[in-house]
Protein backbone atom coordinates (compact mmCIF):
# COMPACT_ATOMS: atom_id res chain seq x y z
CA UNK A 1 0.00 0.00 0.00
CA UNK A 2 1.24 3.84 -0.78
CA UNK A 3 0.61 4.92 2.47
CA UNK A 4 2.94 2.57 4.21
CA UNK A 5 6.02 3.34 1.48
CA UNK A 6 8.48 4.68 3.47
CA UNK A 7 9.24 8.40 3.15
CA UNK A 8 12.85 9.50 1.65
CA UNK A 9 14.77 10.13 4.78
CA UNK A 10 16.89 11.81 2.27
CA UNK A 11 14.57 14.82 2.12
CA UNK A 12 16.26 18.12 3.64
CA UNK A 13 12.88 18.87 6.00
CA UNK A 14 13.36 15.20 7.51
CA UNK A 15 17.33 15.53 7.80
CA UNK A 16 16.62 18.72 9.39
CA UNK A 17 14.09 17.12 11.86
CA UNK A 18 17.10 14.53 12.36
CA UNK A 19 19.63 16.27 13.56
CA UNK A 20 17.38 18.67 15.83
CA UNK A 21 13.80 17.16 16.36
CA UNK A 22 12.97 20.41 18.27
CA UNK A 23 9.80 19.48 20.51
CA UNK A 24 6.62 21.49 18.88
CA UNK A 25 3.66 20.04 20.56
CA UNK A 26 4.38 19.15 24.24
CA UNK A 27 1.22 17.90 26.24
CA UNK A 28 1.86 17.09 29.66
CA UNK A 29 -0.39 15.89 32.72
CA UNK A 30 -3.79 16.88 30.41
CA UNK A 31 -6.97 16.09 32.50
CA UNK A 32 -10.64 16.48 31.14
CA UNK A 33 -13.87 15.53 32.13
CA UNK A 34 -16.88 15.82 31.06
CA UNK A 35 -20.76 15.84 33.38
CA UNK A 36 -20.68 15.75 37.40
CA UNK A 37 -21.90 13.44 39.76
CA UNK A 38 -23.34 9.80 38.70
CA UNK A 39 -22.81 11.46 35.50
CA UNK A 40 -18.74 12.10 35.53
CA UNK A 41 -16.79 11.07 33.31
CA UNK A 42 -12.71 11.58 32.68
CA UNK A 43 -12.27 11.53 29.43
CA UNK A 44 -8.62 11.78 29.32
CA UNK A 45 -6.25 11.18 32.22
CA UNK A 46 -2.85 12.52 33.13
CA UNK A 47 -2.32 12.36 29.38
CA UNK A 48 1.74 13.56 28.56
CA UNK A 49 3.14 13.40 25.20
CA UNK A 50 5.54 15.32 23.01
CA UNK A 51 5.47 15.62 19.39
CA UNK A 52 9.00 16.59 16.98
CA UNK A 53 8.30 19.89 14.98
CA UNK A 54 7.60 18.43 11.50
CA UNK A 55 6.63 15.35 12.41
CA UNK A 56 3.36 13.19 11.54
CA UNK A 57 2.08 12.01 14.66
CA UNK A 58 -1.06 9.29 14.67
CA UNK A 59 -3.23 9.28 17.30
CA UNK A 60 -5.00 5.77 17.11
CA UNK A 61 -7.94 4.55 19.95
CA UNK A 62 -11.33 2.81 19.45
CA UNK A 63 -14.31 5.22 19.17
CA UNK A 64 -15.21 7.11 22.56
CA UNK A 65 -11.35 6.59 23.46
CA UNK A 66 -10.75 10.67 23.76
CA UNK A 67 -9.16 11.09 20.57
CA UNK A 68 -11.39 14.16 19.12
CA UNK A 69 -11.40 15.58 23.05
CA UNK A 70 -7.95 15.62 23.04
CA UNK A 71 -7.93 17.25 19.46
CA UNK A 72 -10.29 20.22 20.66
CA UNK A 73 -8.31 20.89 23.56
CA UNK A 74 -5.12 21.16 21.43
CA UNK A 75 -6.78 23.13 19.14
CA UNK A 76 -7.85 25.37 22.05
CA UNK A 77 -11.48 24.41 21.28
CA UNK A 78 -12.10 23.58 24.80
CA UNK A 79 -10.30 23.74 27.80
CA UNK A 80 -8.45 21.61 29.82
CA UNK A 81 -9.63 20.95 33.31
CA UNK A 82 -5.65 20.70 34.23
CA UNK A 83 -2.47 20.31 33.03
CA UNK A 84 -0.68 22.05 29.99
CA UNK A 85 -0.94 22.37 26.31
CA UNK A 86 2.05 23.88 24.66
CA UNK A 87 2.55 24.46 20.83
CA UNK A 88 5.47 25.98 19.78
CA UNK A 89 6.03 27.83 22.91
CA UNK A 90 2.28 29.05 23.85
CA UNK A 91 0.97 27.81 26.71
CA UNK A 92 -2.69 27.52 25.68
CA UNK A 93 -3.77 26.97 29.08
CA UNK A 94 -3.21 30.49 30.11
CA UNK A 95 -4.27 32.81 26.96
CA UNK A 96 -7.45 34.52 27.14
CA UNK A 97 -10.12 34.15 25.20
CA UNK A 98 -9.03 36.06 22.76
CA UNK A 99 -5.57 35.40 22.36
CA UNK A 100 -6.84 31.29 21.77
CA UNK A 101 -8.57 33.10 19.01
CA UNK A 102 -5.77 34.39 17.67
CA UNK A 103 -4.13 31.12 17.90
CA UNK A 104 -6.90 28.95 16.35
CA UNK A 105 -6.64 32.00 13.36
CA UNK A 106 -2.85 32.01 12.69
CA UNK A 107 -1.36 28.90 14.07
CA UNK A 108 -3.68 26.15 13.33
CA UNK A 109 -5.58 24.27 10.78
CA UNK A 110 -8.42 21.89 11.39
CA UNK A 111 -9.29 18.99 9.08
CA UNK A 112 -12.36 17.14 10.08
CA UNK A 113 -13.99 13.92 8.70
CA UNK A 114 -17.26 15.58 7.27
CA UNK A 115 -14.86 18.25 4.96
CA UNK A 116 -17.46 21.39 6.34
CA UNK A 117 -17.25 23.33 3.21
CA UNK A 118 -19.55 26.62 2.82
CA UNK A 119 -21.68 24.57 -0.04
CA UNK A 120 -22.55 28.41 -1.74
CA UNK A 121 -18.71 29.19 -2.13
CA UNK A 122 -16.84 27.70 -4.90
CA UNK A 123 -13.86 25.23 -4.17
CA UNK A 124 -11.30 28.86 -4.58
CA UNK A 125 -13.88 30.46 -2.45
CA UNK A 126 -13.90 28.03 0.14
CA UNK A 127 -10.24 28.61 0.61
CA UNK A 128 -9.91 32.23 -0.14
CA UNK A 129 -12.07 32.82 3.00
CA UNK A 130 -9.29 31.59 5.16
CA UNK A 131 -6.28 33.36 3.28
CA UNK A 132 -8.67 36.68 3.70
CA UNK A 133 -7.83 35.68 7.56
CA UNK A 134 -3.91 35.00 7.47
CA UNK A 135 -1.66 37.70 7.79
CA UNK A 136 0.84 35.38 5.98
CA UNK A 137 -0.95 33.24 3.51
CA UNK A 138 0.27 31.24 0.74
CA UNK A 139 -0.48 32.05 -3.04
CA UNK A 140 -4.33 30.25 -3.54
CA UNK A 141 -3.78 29.15 -7.14
CA UNK A 142 -0.12 27.30 -6.49
CA UNK A 143 -2.14 25.42 -3.43
CA UNK A 144 -4.88 24.57 -5.72
CA UNK A 145 -2.37 22.86 -8.09
CA UNK A 146 -0.90 21.29 -4.94
CA UNK A 147 -3.83 19.77 -3.90
CA UNK A 148 -5.06 18.57 -7.93
CA UNK A 149 -7.71 21.22 -7.78
CA UNK A 150 -7.22 23.91 -9.86
CA UNK A 151 -9.43 22.96 -12.60
CA UNK A 152 -12.43 22.02 -10.22
CA UNK A 153 -11.98 25.69 -8.62
CA UNK A 154 -14.89 27.30 -10.12
CA UNK A 155 -17.12 24.43 -9.07
CA UNK A 156 -19.11 24.18 -5.98
CA UNK A 157 -18.87 21.47 -3.43
CA UNK A 158 -21.84 18.89 -4.49
CA UNK A 159 -19.98 19.15 -7.91
CA UNK A 160 -17.16 17.81 -6.64
CA UNK A 161 -16.18 13.97 -5.20
CA UNK A 162 -15.87 13.75 -1.21
CA UNK A 163 -12.11 13.10 -1.67
CA UNK A 164 -12.00 16.31 -4.12
CA UNK A 165 -14.13 17.98 -1.32
CA UNK A 166 -11.57 16.62 1.53
CA UNK A 167 -8.55 18.33 -0.44
CA UNK A 168 -10.44 21.73 -0.46
CA UNK A 169 -11.01 21.66 3.34
CA UNK A 170 -6.91 20.58 3.47
CA UNK A 171 -6.65 23.19 0.98
CA UNK A 172 -8.77 25.83 3.78
CA UNK A 173 -6.25 24.71 6.68
CA UNK A 174 -3.24 25.01 5.28
CA UNK A 175 -4.08 28.40 3.25
CA UNK A 176 -2.94 29.90 6.22
CA UNK A 177 0.27 28.18 6.50
CA UNK A 178 -0.04 26.78 9.99
CA UNK A 179 2.53 25.73 12.45
CA UNK A 180 0.20 22.69 13.24
CA UNK A 181 -2.26 20.86 11.09
CA UNK A 182 -4.81 18.70 13.52
CA UNK A 183 -6.89 16.15 11.71
CA UNK A 184 -9.95 14.51 13.22
CA UNK A 185 -10.67 10.98 11.12
CA UNK A 186 -9.97 12.61 7.96
CA UNK A 187 -10.56 9.68 5.71
CA UNK A 188 -13.56 8.15 8.09
CA UNK A 189 -16.04 9.23 5.19
CA UNK A 190 -13.96 8.52 2.06
CA UNK A 191 -13.50 4.88 0.27
CA UNK A 192 -10.05 2.81 0.99
CA UNK A 193 -8.33 4.36 -2.87
CA UNK A 194 -9.60 7.85 -2.12
CA UNK A 195 -8.19 7.67 1.27
CA UNK A 196 -5.07 6.57 0.33
CA UNK A 197 -4.78 10.06 -2.35
CA UNK A 198 -5.96 11.85 0.46
CA UNK A 199 -3.07 10.23 3.27
CA UNK A 200 -0.40 11.03 0.33
CA UNK A 201 -1.46 14.11 0.06
CA UNK A 202 -0.89 14.74 3.71
CA UNK A 203 2.43 13.52 3.60
CA UNK A 204 3.94 15.64 0.54
CA UNK A 205 2.21 18.85 2.58
CA UNK A 206 3.44 18.08 5.44
CA UNK A 207 7.17 17.51 3.67
CA UNK A 208 6.40 20.37 1.09
CA UNK A 209 5.11 22.74 4.41
CA UNK A 210 6.79 21.56 7.03
CA UNK A 211 3.60 21.73 9.24
CA UNK A 212 3.80 19.45 12.31
CA UNK A 213 0.55 17.14 11.58
CA UNK A 214 -1.60 14.92 14.18
CA UNK A 215 -4.18 12.82 12.41
CA UNK A 216 -6.48 11.15 14.71
CA UNK A 217 -8.38 7.80 13.78
CA UNK A 218 -9.64 4.52 14.45
CA UNK A 219 -8.49 3.15 11.64
CA UNK A 220 -4.74 1.18 12.57
CA UNK A 221 -3.40 1.07 8.63
CA UNK A 222 -3.11 5.23 9.13
CA UNK A 223 -0.23 4.15 11.58
CA UNK A 224 2.50 3.61 8.67
CA UNK A 225 2.58 6.85 7.59
CA UNK A 226 3.05 8.20 10.98
CA UNK A 227 6.63 8.99 12.23
CA UNK A 228 5.23 8.80 15.57
CA UNK A 229 2.11 6.78 16.89
CA UNK A 230 0.07 7.38 19.95
CA UNK A 231 -2.79 5.24 21.15
CA UNK A 232 -5.40 6.16 23.92
CA UNK A 233 -7.12 4.08 25.72
CA UNK A 234 -9.96 5.02 27.83
CA UNK A 235 -8.64 8.35 28.36
CA UNK A 236 -4.93 7.39 28.97
CA UNK A 237 -2.22 7.03 26.63
CA UNK A 238 -1.81 3.11 27.02
CA UNK A 239 0.74 2.28 24.35
CA UNK A 240 3.15 4.13 22.11
CA UNK A 241 4.52 2.07 19.27
CA UNK A 242 6.76 4.14 17.53
CA UNK A 243 7.19 3.47 13.95
CA UNK A 244 10.61 1.85 14.62
CA UNK A 245 12.01 2.51 11.04
CA UNK A 246 10.87 5.70 10.34
CA UNK A 247 11.98 6.62 14.48
CA UNK A 248 15.42 5.22 12.93
CA UNK A 249 15.68 7.04 9.95
CA UNK A 250 15.24 10.14 11.57
CA UNK A 251 17.00 9.25 15.15
CA UNK A 252 13.80 10.04 16.88
CA UNK A 253 13.28 8.43 20.26
CA UNK A 254 10.13 7.22 21.66
P1 LIG B 1 -13.34 9.59 20.19
O1 LIG B 1 -13.07 10.78 19.33
O2 LIG B 1 -12.11 8.79 20.51
O3 LIG B 1 -14.41 8.72 19.63
P2 LIG B 1 -14.40 11.52 22.06
O4 LIG B 1 -13.27 12.37 22.49
O5 LIG B 1 -15.35 12.08 21.07
O6 LIG B 1 -13.86 10.09 21.61
O7 LIG B 1 -15.27 11.15 23.34
C1 LIG B 1 -14.70 10.55 24.49
C2 LIG B 1 -15.80 10.36 25.54
O8 LIG B 1 -16.25 11.63 25.98
C3 LIG B 1 -17.01 9.63 25.00
O9 LIG B 1 -17.47 8.78 26.01
C4 LIG B 1 -17.97 10.73 24.72
O10 LIG B 1 -19.30 10.29 24.86
C5 LIG B 1 -17.63 11.75 25.78
N1 LIG B 1 -17.89 13.14 25.35
C6 LIG B 1 -17.31 13.77 24.31
N2 LIG B 1 -17.74 15.04 24.20
C7 LIG B 1 -18.63 15.22 25.21
C8 LIG B 1 -19.43 16.33 25.65
N3 LIG B 1 -19.39 17.52 25.03
N4 LIG B 1 -20.23 16.15 26.71
C9 LIG B 1 -20.25 14.96 27.36
N5 LIG B 1 -19.54 13.89 27.00
C10 LIG B 1 -18.73 14.00 25.94
MG1 LIG C 1 -13.81 11.32 17.47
Amino acid sequence: AAASTPRAASTSHAADAASSPAPYLQVRDLCKHYGEGEARATVLHDVTTTVSKGEICVLLGPSGSGKSTFLNLVGGLEAADSGSINVGGTELTSLTSKQLGEYRRDKLGFVFQFYNLVPDLTIRENIEVTAHLSANPLPIDDLLHSLGLYEHRAKFPRQVSGGQQQRCAIGRALVKNPGLLLCDEPTGALDYQTSKEILELMENVNRDYGCTVVIVTHNDAIRHMAHRVLRLRDGKLAEGTANVERMAARDLTW
